[in-house]
C-alpha cells in the first residue's frame, strides 16, 4: 500500500476495537466508502454483503433514504438537545410513548441513553439506586452468565463472562455469573435439552442461595446470546430460569439490543422465549445503526421503586448529554415505521427467517461445521476440527480469522466469534440474497477444508489431544 494511502493512514493513526492486531498488520483494514441494500463497496470499489448487518444493527440496509430524509428534517428544525433539567423535544416524547406500546410486557416509563453498553450500566445503577432508596443496600450483586457480551463500559464490560476482561482488572465485585446455555456443547450423554435447561436453572439456585438472595439485585441475559457465538437458548430455559429468579425476587434484565425489534422472529427475544423481563435494555436496531442511541424501559414495579428512591434524592442523578436526541429519536421513530409497518422489514424478515434457517442447516453436515444453529434471522455455524469430539481447530490456526478472510476475498462480510461464524443479515434481504450469500459462504468453508487437509490441521489437532 502506498504510504499515503487510507489504509496505511488508518494503520498509523487509528486503534481499532476488537480487531486481532496482527492479522490487521498483513491485511490492513477494510475501508468502506458506500452502501445500498444488503451491500457495502470498498474504497476500491469491491462490493460485498454486509452477512451480519454491520454489528447486528444496520438491519434496514445501506442507503435508506426515508431515514436520511427523517433526520436531516429534525437537524434543520432542532438539531439537538437534552433531557436535563425536564427539557426535551418532541420527537422524544412520540419515541418513548411508541416504546412502550411496542413493549413486550406491560412497561411505565423509557430512559433514553447513547448505546447498548450505556443503557445495562443505567440498568445496573438502577437497581442500586432503588436498593439503596428502600434500605436494601446489600442488594446490589448482578447475576451475568459465562460468555455474556454486554457492552463495554466499566460495569457493562464486567457483566461480559469473557476471560479478556481481566486486562482491565474486572469484574466490579457486584457482579456474579451463572452458566452460559449452550446445549450441544454441555449438555450430558442422554441429557435431554429440557434436562440441560433444568440443570442450569439448579445451578442458578444453589449459587443464589450461596450467595444470598438479599445480596443479588438483578440478573441480565440476551434473549439468544450474540458475541456469545448466536447462542439459542435450550428449550424451556428461560421459564426455568424465570421462576427461580421470581422466588427470590431478582429482577430480571432483558438484554435485547441484538434481539429487540425483530431479530428473532417476534418483536422482541423476550417473546420468543418466553419470559418476562422488568427492564428492557435496548439499542442497536432502535435507530438501525443510522443514529447513535439507546433506551431503557422499566416495568410498574421498577419505576415506582426508582420513583421514590429518585423523590427522596430530588432527582434521579444520572445522564448522558446526547441522550434523547431529538435527530436520534426521529430516526428511531422511522426505523421503527419500517420495521413494524404492514408488509414492512419485519414481515419480510419472517418471510425469509425459515429460508435462512434451511439454509443455515444445509452445513450442518459439511465436514467443518459442528453445529449449525438458529433462530429467526440470527445464525451460527461453529467450526470443529472433529465433529465427532466436538473439538475445536487449536487457536493458533485462527480458523475464524481465515473465515473471515476468504469470505471477504469472496464479497461477503462475516464475523468470527472463537469458532463461530455469524450470520445475521439485515432484514430486507430476500431468499435470492440469502441464497447468494450461503453460496459465497460454502465456497468460504470448502476454501478452509482445502487448507485444513492440505496442512494437516486436523492431525495436529488430534495429536495435541
Ligand atoms: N448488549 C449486547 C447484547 C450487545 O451485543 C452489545 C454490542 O454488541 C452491547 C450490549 C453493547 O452495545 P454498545 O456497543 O452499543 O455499547
Amino acid at each position: 500500500q502506498h504510504s499515503n494511502s487510507a489504509e496505511a493512514r488508518d494503520l498509523a493513526y487509528h486503534l481499532h476495537s476488537f480487531t486481532h492486531l496482527p492479522s490487521l498488520a498483513e491485511d490492513g483494514p477494510l475501508v468502506l466508502e458506500s452502501g445500498q441494500g444488503i451491500y457495502v463497496t470498498d474504497n476500491h470499489g469491491r462490493r460485498y454483503i454486509e452477512g451480519i448487518s454491520g454489528l447486528w444493527n444496520i438491519v434496514v440496509g445501506f442507503g435508506e433514504e426515508r431515514i436520511a430524509e427523517a433526520a436531516y428534517a429534525q437537524m434543520k428544525k432542532l438539531p439537538a438537545y437534552h433531557t436535563f433539567f425536564g427539557r426535551t423535544a418532541s420527537p422524544v416524547i412520540d419515541l418513548a410513548e411508541r416504546l412502550i406500546e411496542l413493549a413486550p410486557v406491560a412497561m411505565k416509563r423509557v430512559y433514553f441513553v447513547n448505546s447498548g453498553s450505556e443503557a445495562n450500566d443505567t440498568a445496573i445503577k438502577m437497581l442500586w439506586m432503588l436498593n439503596i432508596g428502600a434500605g436494601r443496600s446489600e442488594k446490589r450483586k448482578i447475576i451475568s452468565r459465562k460468555k455474556a457480551y454486554h457492552g463495554t463500559t466499566v460495569a457493562s464490560c464486567s457483566l461480559n463472562g469473557k476471560p479478556y476482561i481481566e486486562c482491565f482488572g474486572l469484574p466490579l465485585k457486584e457482579i456474579i455469573y451463572t452458566d452460559c446455555p449452550h446445549y450441544w456443547r454441555d449438555g450430558r450423554p442422554g441429557e435431554s435439552e429440557s434436562d440441560y435447561a433444568q440443570r442450569l436453572a439448579d445451578n442458578l439456585e444453589e449459587l443464589i442461595q450461596a450467595e444470598g438472595a438479599d445480596t443479588i439485585a438483578g440478573f441480565i441475559a440476551e434473549p439468544v446470546m450474540g458475541a456469545g457465538g448466536a447462542l439459542v437458548p435450550p428449550e424451556g430455559y428461560f421459564e426455568k430460569i424465570e421462576a427461580v429468579l421470581r422466588k427470590h425476587d431478582i429482577a430480571i434484565i432483558a438484554d435485547e439490543v441484538v434481539c429487540g425489534f425483530g431479530r428473532t422472529g417476534n418483536m422482541w427475544g423476550s417473546q420468543t422465549y418466553n419470559f418476562r423481563p422488568d427492564i428492557i435494555c435496548t439499542s442497536k436496531c432502535l435507530t438501525a445503526g443510522y443514529f447513535p442511541m439507546g433506551a431503557v424501559l422499566m416495568s410498574p414495579e421498577i419505576d415506582a421503586q426508582l420513583m421514590e428512591a429518585a423523590e427522596a434524592m430530588g432527582e434521579f442523578p444520572h445522564g448522558f448529554t446526547t441522550a434523547g436526541h431529538p435527530v436520534g429519536a426521529a430516526v428511531a421513530l422511522k426505523t421503527l415505521e419500517l420495521i413494524t409497518e404492514p408488509g414492512g422489514m419485519f414481515d419480510n424478515l419472517r418471510r425469509v427467517a425459515p429460508h435462512f434457517q434451511a439454509g443455515l442447516q444445509k452445513f450442518a453436515d459439511h465436514p467443518l461445521v459442528g453445529e449449525a444453529r438458529g433462530v429467526g434471522l440470527i445464525g451460527a455455524l461453529e467450526i470443529v476440527s472433529d465433529k465427532a469430539t466436538k473439538t475445536p481447530f487449536a487457536e493458533e490456526h485462527l480458523i475464524g480469522e481465515q473465515v473471515v478472510r476468504r469470505a471477504q476475498a469472496n464479497g461477503l462480510i462475516l464475523r468470527p466469534i472463537g469458532e463461530s461464524v455469524i450470520f445475521a443479515p439485515p432484514f430486507i434481504i430476500s431468499e435470492a440474497e440469502i441464497d447468494d450469500m450461503f453460496a459465497r459462504t460454502g465456497k468460504v468453508l470448502d476454501e478452509i477444508e482445502a487448507h485444513v487437509q492440505k496442512n494437516g490441521l486436523r492431525a495436529a489437532a488430534a495429536a495435541a489431544e
